[in-house]
């Protein structure tokens, strides 16, 4: 059964609902970036493996040195790389490098620029290190120590904790593949820009911006082509994408004579959970399931394209990774403009929001026109006006999410 005219929040469910996580697959460590884990990693090792120097200097005892200047017999050098040295007595010293093993015996590392090295001995001429300059065995951690929880986003600090841990492989929820299939008569392929310039066709900025998003979200986009608005062509485009984990269509799910996707997908015996959502932009979006397969049907305007991308098919993508947290956090802001909307749908406006002391900002980007994509390249969130009421006065507080993390980052170096 077709439901018509869902929420936001009844279309996100209503997706969800039908997305399940992407089976796990086992991965090399170094492409496992980015990816969600699919196992604990407990440290089957201890890091470091002995106790190693963080100085170059010489290796001594504590009670040799309390008093200084005073020298002690050099009896070696150890290195970064080599097995415990022997051991170090009273009155005797061993040339270290960082990294390497502390002879036993010895308890302080002082370093190279307090010493006065002779051909046999070293003199010491400060106290400072007395102690220090020792990492214990196991400082960063211990054999047995939960390294890395399931369900763990894999950030680079990730990779390289698990490399040390000498864990190669890694099990994690495969990445989807998100098959796009862009259909109208207007639309061309960059490679075929001549008729766009006699302005008879317009590049399917679509085709571009989508597999974009795919990839921004940690999808695998697959190109599925651009189709005329013809049946038959779009029903081959649509057989031909469907070796995907998602298929993405865009344009053609609206009331024009030439709106032909949501005709051919139920002709393909889609099940059709729901076509036309209260928002804007974004309205004529449709969802279902082909063969197993989820089915967002994007509208064509590539405003909508994207917004209905963020609000609905990012997290679907998140939660076929294996993430738990699907929604971007929305935050108050105050709104620097008098906003008049609709209020019989809940919009979601193009805004640059900015920090001023305590409070963010929020303004428009210009035109809110769903074929104005330069308001989505000027914006930095989307302000939610929920319906119910069409007019907000300037300095109305409101709730806004941002857009591709942008909101977090800044060009100033931090301090
Ligand atoms: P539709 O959803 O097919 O009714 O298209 C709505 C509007 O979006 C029309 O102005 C189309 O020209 C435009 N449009 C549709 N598909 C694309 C696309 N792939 N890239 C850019 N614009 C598009
Ligand atoms: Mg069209």
């Amino acid at each position: 059964m077709t439901k018509q005219g869902v929420s936001a929040e009844e279309a996100s469910a209503e997706i969800l609902a039908s997305i399940d996580r992407m089976p796990v697959e086992r991965v090399p460590l170094g492409a496992a970036l980015h990816s969600i884990l699919a196992e604990s990693i407990v440290a089957p090792l201890s890091i470091p493996p002995w106790r190693s120097s963080s100085m170059d200097g010489y290796a001594v005892r504590a009670e040799d040195i309390s008093r200084v200047p005073c020298t002690l017999r050099i009896t070696g050098e150890v290195v970064a790389g080599v097995t415990a040295p022997g051991a170090i007595s009273t009155g005797e010293a061993m040339k270290i490098m960082t990294g390497a093993p502390v002879p036993p015996g010895a308890d302080s590392v002082v370093r190279i620029e307090d010493t006065h090295a002779y051909a046999k001995h070293v003199e010491i001429r400060n106290a400072r290190d007395l102690g220090r300059n020792i990492r214990p065995l196991g400082e960063d951690f211990r054999d047995g120590d939960p390294l890395v929880a399931e369900g763990s986003f894999l950030t680079p600090a990730a990779i390289g904790v698990l490399a040390s841990a000498g864990i190669a492989s890694v099990a994690t929820f495969r990445q989807p593949t998100v098959s796009i299939v862009s259909s109208g008569d207007e639309l061309v392929r960059l490679d075929n820009f001549a008729p766009v310039v006699r302005g008879e066709r317009i590049v399917s900025s679509n085709s571009y911006s989508l597999p974009a998003l795919v990839r921004d979200a940690g999808g695998r986009p697959r190109d599925g082509g651009i189709t005329r608005d013809d049946q038959a062509a779009l029903r081959s485009a649509i057989e031909g994408a469907m070796v995907c984990d998602l298929l993405l269509t865009s344009g053609g799910v609206s009331v024009g004579d030439r709106d032909f996707t949501r005709t051919v997908m139920q002709d393909m015996g889609t099940d059709i959970k729901f076509w036309r959502a209260r928002i804007r932009p974004g309205g004529p979006l449709v969802f279902g399931v082909l063969d197993g397969r989820p089915w967002v049907g994007l509208p064509g305007n590539p405003v909508s394209a994207m917004v209905t991308f963020e609000l609905f098919v990012r997290p679907a993508i998140l939660k076929m990774l294996g993430e738990t947290m699907l929604f971007p956090v929305s935050q108050p802001v105050t709104i620097d403009e008098a906003i008049t909307v609709s209020g019989d749908l809940t919009h979601y406006l193009r805004v640059v929001v900015t920090s001023t002391g305590d409070n963010l900002h929020a303004r428009p980007t210009g035109t809110q026109s769903s074929g104005a994509l330069t308001s989505m390249l000027r914006a930095n969130a989307l302000l939610i006006v929920p319906e119910g009421r069409r007019e907000y006065q300037c300095g109305e507080v409101l709730r806004a999410i941002p857009l591709g993390g942008s909101m977090s980052r800044t060009t100033v170096f931090p301090g």
